[in-house]
């Protein structure tokens, strides 16, 4: 290839070529923090306390919808009525949730035993064998709030849903489809062994339960008014020789909620009124009065920042980043993506002008003219950034809240970071994508 035609060719680089030593040195420090995120916000409820809590630290304004959904907001230097700059990303992840009658006993195993409904898209084989954490609320009878949160702490137990060993399961699994191998049903945690004293008829519930009201007060029905959530109980960790990689959990969407709240917190003095906004419930089709496809939230911050402005307007007039992960290329199993067009680690954010399936149905699909704007954008920042689309045409798809929000009349582009093992109990990103989409985030939040 000569010099002058080399000068055309669209080239994918690594973030880590593109980077400077100085930037290298803040992509690990920003890691650090990052983990620190992810340990103490691994769902929905978890996540708005830790943005409420930065929000307070650095003085911002903040508003929260239902403890499930917050926005932090920095006025611009133009009015509101010349539109918002506004980075979306969901806070909840896929998981397990507990059923409204959960504790049973199996008096075959000598076990209690949690029942409970996934949560999102899982594969159920991921979530048998790991070791697991409580992690939640229950309101009670009389009103009061237990914060549950029990298997994160070292000195805390764990939990975990059981498997068949290989010596037999070869009729009940193994020559099974793999999605039929581990049945919904079947995902249940175990919590307990020792029977209770004395004559009673269930004795390892009861035993539990006991347990249960000695150390929070509740009852069996208090399980009904509750949201327990099963989620992984290891911490984030550095992966590879080269610390490069971070795996952990809830990834998907922590990754781009993190680079938002600490993109929208170091801002100042923006052209136009900037918002982070972190919504729930977007990994079971963002139904909910505290999701993307519920807009009152906005509409009332909206008309809180000015009462006078016409809504409608301002919602035309505005830009949104629709932060959400894309997937990476996966080693072993490149045959499912088109590889010019797919996303990798370490290449920086990812741009996706439309996501969806088949014939692109439910996608955003972004305009030229919005994809040039922020291509722009990062060109002119020197942030690492590649394209992205999720497989192949026709062997699957994905959406994110990005659709939602142009509904409302606004400019929206998906732009979040690549990770490996997406909706799996660990996750897998790199240290500069994440790094880079907290740059482009910025950079996107001060125009
Ligand atoms: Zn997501």
């Amino acid at each position: 290839m000569t010099e002058k035609e080399s000068k055309y060719v669209y080239k994918k680089k690594s973030a880590w070529e593109i980077f400077t030593k100085d930037q290298i040195k803040k992509t690990y420090d920003f890691a650090e923090e990052y983990k620190k995120f992810l340990n103490a916000a691994k769902t929905e409820r978890e996540a708005v306390q830790e943005i409420k809590k930065a929000a307070k630290k650095t003085k911002k304004k903040i508003m929260i919808n239902r403890e499930k959904e917050a926005a932090i907001i920095i006025p611009g230097k133009k009015p509101v009525s010349s539109g918002l700059r506004i980075v979306i990303s969901h806070i909840d992840s896929p998981r397990l949730d507990l059923k409204q009658v959960p504790l049973y006993e199996d008096p075959d195993s000598n076990l209690a035993l949690f029942e409970t409904h996934y949560y999102g898209g899982i594969k159920k084989f991921q979530w048998v064998t790991i070791p697991l954490a409580l992690h939640g609320i229950v309101v009670k009878k009389d009103g009061k709030k237990i914060i549950f949160n029990m298997g994160e702490d070292e000195k805390d137990p764990i939990f975990s849903v059981s498997d068949l060993l290989p010596h037999l399961s070869h009729e009940v699994q193994d020559t099974k489809k793999i999605d039929d191998a581990i049945k919904g049903e079947s995902l249940d945690v175990v919590v307990g062994s020792i029977p209770a004293t004395g004559d009673v008829k269930d004795k390892f519930k009861t035993a539990i339960l006991d347990k249960l009201h000695k150390d929070y007060g509740m009852t069996e029905e208090d399980f009904i008014s509750a949201e327990i959530e099963v989620v992984p109980a290891y911490k984030a960790r550095d992966m590879g020789f080269d610390r490069s990689l971070i795996g952990a959990y809830g990834q998907d969407d922590g990754a781009s909620t993190f680079a938002s709240l600490k993109a929208i917190l170091d801002l100042k003095n923006p052209e136009f009124t900037a918002m982070s906004l972190f919504v729930d419930k977007e990994e079971i089709g963002s139904e909910g009065n505290a999701t993307a496809q519920v807009s009152t939230f906005l509409r009332s911050i909206i008309k809180e920042l000015d009462p006078k402005v016409d809504i409608d307007k301002v919602m035309l007039k505005s830009k949104v980043v629709s932060a959400d992960v894309n997937a990476a290329v996966t080693p072993n199993y490149t045959e499912v993506f088109e590889l010019k067009n797919a996303s990798s680690l370490g290449n920086g954010i990812v741009m996706s002008k439309y996501t969806g399936h088949g014939g692109k149905y439910s996608a955003n699909d972004a305009s030229a003219e919005y994809v040039a704007e922020i291509r722009t954008i990062l060109n002119k920042a020197k942030i690492p950034w590649q394209t992205g689309e999720l497989g192949k045409v026709d062997k699957g798809g994905g959406g994110t809240v990005a659709k939602y929000f142009s509904r409302l009349g606004m400019e929206v582009i998906d732009l979040g970071p690549p990770v490996l093992s997406m909706h799996s109990p660990f996750e897998v990103t790199s240290k500069a994508d994440v790094y880079s989409s907290y740059l482009a985030y910025s950079e996107f939040l001060k125009k």
